[in-house]
């Protein structure tokens, strides 16, 4: 019986390398032993059985059918590569002692100048659990076993093993026997060989506050990505595999809506904001009706990039208002238009009767469409005629004389007027 101690660093180090010599009957040898000078070749199998995850569940089942079914001293290889993983490699079990004679390729082609069927003595097994000769090829942590335990076999054990001199020594079942076994060994071998601990490249993510703009493996791509980023008011952030390496904020526009009189008083500002789209709008609503009159500037990050003048202060422009040489007399929420005209007929009626004074101006003021008026001056009327029938030009004269024309409280008023006649 052999008892040769053999183990692999890099898998024992990672507790994956079982010595299962002892555990099932045969496994320092039923057929006899032989020189490791011997051992020639390294065949690698695939053991045609479902993996179970389990490394002990695979070590049976083979040990079942080679033992069981077969009647065998033994398992026939001498390793096997498990389906259980342990810290990223196959844990491995070897089953059978290197220098003992086992079952597993009788070389029935007679290849290597080596007797027919008697390839049991010059070879060294090691089969892959599962079944490959369907393009199925071995796991990560099986390739990352096979090639740690090949590579101390080929590589390292020289004094040892004096015959297996390099990668080509290490074949495919079925480059000695008639059999589909272990699979396409022309991709399998290279993959095992091959195989590298080279760490993969790391990934690259690219975020704008809660959007990701980028992700992926290109450090070009990513870098570029992140210069472009440039929206005002985000952060930008460039991470590498999951660990922040810049990060950038790119200030917000400020947007304001100024204010100032026109007699030049001090300006106030009405609304600041970062979002254009708010500020465009606000600035309507503050230029629109109602507003009061004076300089509005929109400005963006303190440069004017609109700018609007209100000449008129607003009529009362609520419901039905009436008003009296110019001051508002009443206005009563809900009132219908009847109500209204009625008031307005009577306060009418009192100025007909001189009880409002010389001068006395009645007017009905709806926002939505009545507007009627009476004076007793003609004074009065042709003033509202005239600015009704020559709007715009009055709008420039003001802006050319603003206080004198604007202090003028008929005048004013007439404004008031034929602005909601044009808007009718
Ligand atoms: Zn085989």
């Amino acid at each position: 019986m052999s008892n040769i101690t053999f183990y692999v660093p890099e898998i024992k180090n990672a507790g994956a390398y079982v010595d299962d010599r002892g555990h099932y009957a045969g496994g320092y040898g039923w057929r006899g032993d032989r020189s490791l000078s011997n051992i020639r070749k390294i065949i690698v199998h695939h053991t045609v059985t479902n993996p179970t995850g389990n490394a002990r569940k695979d070590v049976d089942y083979v040990y079942q059918i080679h033992h069981g079914s077969r009647g065998w001293g033994g398992i026939g290889y001498h390793f096997l590569i498990t389906s259980e993983e342990k810290n990223g490699f196959a844990i491995v079990h070897e089953v059978g002692d290197i220098g003992s004679i086992r079952a597993h390729a009788i070389n029935a082609k007679g290849l290597f100048g080596l007797p027919k069927d008697a390839g049991n003595v010059y070879f060294l097994g090691i089969s892959i659990v599962g079944r490959f000769d369907q393009g199925a090829m071995p796991t990560k942590a099986q390739l990352r076993s096979l090639h740690y335990l090949i590579k101390e076999l080929v590589e390292k054990e020289d004094a040892r093993l004096p015959n297996l001199k390099s990668w080509s020594d290490v074949i495919g079942h079925k480059d000695v026997d008639y059999t589909a076994c272990p699979g396409d060994w022309t991709k399998m071998k290279p993959l095992i060989q091959n195989f590298t601990e080279k760490a993969p490249d790391p990934v690259y993510v690219i975020t704008q506050e809660s959007t990701q703009l980028y992700k992926g493996t290109d450090q070009a791509k990513a870098t570029d990505v992140y210069n472009k980023a440039t929206t005002p008011g985000t952060t930008v952030k460039m991470t590498k595999d999951g660990k922040e390496v810049k990060s950038k904020t790119i200030p917000a526009i400020k947007y304001e809506i100024r204010f100032e009189e026109h007699s030049g008083n001090t300006g106030t500002i009405l609304w600041t904001g970062t979002n254009e789209t708010n500020a465009k709008k606000t600035f309507e609503t503050a230029t629109g009706d109602g507003a009061k009159a004076g300089i509005y500037r929109l400005m963006k990050d303190d440069k004017e990039i609109d700018k609007r003048e209100v000449f008129i202060e607003p009529v009362n422009v609520v419901q039905y208002a009436v008003e009296l040489n110019g001051e508002l007399k009443s206005v009563t929420a809900g009132e219908t238009e009847e109500q209204a005209k009625t008031r307005y007929a009577n306060l009418k009626k009192d100025a007909q009767k001189g009880l409002h004074g010389e001068n006395a101006l009645v007017t009905l003021i709806s926002a939505n469409q009545t507007v009627d008026k009476y004076g007793n001056s003609k004074q009065w009327m042709d003033l509202i005629d005239y600015y009704s029938k020559s709007y715009d030009d009055t709008i420039q004269k003001i802006e050319a004389n603003y206080d004198e024309v604007m202090s003028n409280p008929l005048v004013r008023l007439a404004l008031s007027i034929s602005k909601l006649l044009k808007k009718k």
